[in-house]
């Protein structure tokens, strides 16, 4: 019967959240009055009573056909603190598990962030958290799209927990905080949400902040969120796509917490920098990319490492589709649309190809992209073309602001917009109509 409660939980949740957190519920106990499950993590078990309480309360219905009173509690794998574990004992030894919040990806640590001397004192920094957090608090990093910001941040929070296995890290994204805080309203559960973010955990790691733009509310909340935190001596690591005193929107007393510990920008990797990752990413999807083409790629792609990685995955499947290796002109060909062009009037002739591929393949015309209309299919374009600049043509927020007379969180807004429907398996067709546009603006310019 114990059995069937598990079964019945599991089939409940989605597979990943009972990958992340019930891997060690197990039944204990179970009478006519009352259930008691165990996990090995004390941070698990006050998640799964306050998010999952409802279901196991439910799943216990189900098996048993009442209600009963439940009970989880921790125990370590080892459950007598006396006894020594025997270093002779046979199996492996039991690794202890560190005290995961969050999911992280296992590829972002120190060992594959490649740093060149321009981010030699971020990573010196970043690594020195880890190993005595508490000590530049808060720790604010800044820096351009692609640069490395969620990669730092993770190695912070892998590093933490292999210094110190009982370090209990979460690591967040502001849009997740902003959920959940959402969430725990609507089901009444504030206190809960409260409880985790300013008790629960050690080191507190938000990911792009600005994403908090002109919201007055979760601010607030985040402030009491990092006070408490702070004042406990809890170590908080942030990062954004700008300056704390450009976070315009944002209260005044949240940017001097902000700039109370140690503000660092992440700089765009040199020349030489490039180059190495460029190496790495191809190794990475078992590619031999040659000196000379990862030297051309190093040379000319710079700043967002996520287009040098689209760059490496397009010359990969074409030298599939021509059957050719390492060719240096096919690789030119293939990456004349990668390559920034240089002069203010390429710069020009890009952004009109880009206006007019809007324009044709949306069907709406360029006055309204630029006016008022909030017509949905006007709307879809204006956001399909801040995307398309910012992400595929690296235009920065403030010049896009300029150049459809719109503000910093307008455009964010519109980025977010589109990035949530481009990553969201269910709506392909943005994610189609972004693909398009930037094929025909690459073979336009191509054909240039
Ligand atoms: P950001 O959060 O600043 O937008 P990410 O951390 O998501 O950027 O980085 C984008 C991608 O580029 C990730 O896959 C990351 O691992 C990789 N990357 C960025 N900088 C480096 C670097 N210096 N060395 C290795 N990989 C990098
Ligand atoms: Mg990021």
């Amino acid at each position: 019967m114990s059995h069937k409660i598990i079964t019945i939980l599991k089939n409940k949740v989605s597979k990943k959240i009972w990958n992340n957190w019930f891997t060690t519920f197990s039944i204990k106990e179970i009478s006519e009055e009352k259930a008691i499950f165990t996990v090995e993590n004390l941070f698990i078990k006050d998640w799964l009573q306050t998010k999952y309480g409802s279901l196991i309360s439910e799943s216990i219905k189900e098996a048993t056909g009442k209600y009963l009173e439940f009970e989880i509690r921790y125990e370590k794998e080892n459950n007598d603190p006396s006894v020594e574990p025997d270093a002779h004992q046979k199996g492996p030894l039991v690794k202890r598990k560190p005290l995961m919040i969050s999911k992280l990806n296992p590829e972002y640590t120190f060992e594959s962030f490649v740093s060149g001397s321009e981010n030699r004192a971020l990573c010196a920094v970043s690594r020195q958290i880890a190993e005595m957090p508490g000590r530049y608090n808060p720790f604010f990093i800044y820096g351009g799209v692609g640069l490395g910001k969620t990669h730092i941040l993770q190695a912070i929070a892998h590093k933490s927990m292999e210094v110190n296995p009982d370090c209990r890290v979460l690591y967040i994204t502001s849009e997740h905080f902003l959920n959940d805080m959402i969430e725990s309203i609507k089901k009444g559960s504030v206190k809960d949400f409260r409880e985790l973010y300013r008790k629960k955990a050690d080191i507190l790691l938000i990911d792009d902040i600005q994403f908090l733009i002109g919201k007055g509310g979760v601010q607030t909340e985040l402030f009491h969120t990092f006070n408490e935190l702070h004042d406990a001596g809890k170590q908080i690591v942030i990062c954004s796509d700008r300056n704390p005193n450009e976070l315009d929107g944002f209260h005044e007393r949240m940017i001097s917490r902000f700039q109370m510990g140690m503000v660092m920008e992440i700089a765009a990797p040199e020349r030489d920098t490039r180059y190495k990752i460029a190496k790495r990413l191809a190794k990475r999807e078992s590619y031999d990319l040659s000196d000379d083409i990862t030297a051309m790629l190093a040379e000319n792609i710079r700043g967002n490492i996520r287009r040098l990685r689209g760059a490496i995955i397009k010359l990969i499947l074409y030298s599939g589709i021509y059957n050719t290796n390492s060719d240096i002109s096919l690789a030119q060909q293939v990456l004349a649309s990668y390559v920034p062009s240089g002069t203010a009037s390429k710069r020009k002739d890009e952004l009109e190809m880009i206006i007019s591929t809007i324009e044709n393949l949306l069907d709406v015309e360029r006055k309204k992209i630029f006016g008022k209309s909030r017509k949905k299919n006007v709307v879809l374009a204006r956001q399909i073309f801040i995307y398309v600049l910012k992400n595929e043509f690296g235009r920065s927020i403030t010049e896009i602001g300029k150049l459809i007379n719109r503000t910093h969180s307008t455009v964010i807004h519109s980025l977010k917009k589109i990035e949530k429907s481009v990553s969201s398996d269910s709506d392909s067709s943005v994610a189609d109509i972004v693909n398009s546009v930037v094929e025909k603006v690459m073979a336009a310019s191509a054909a240039s």
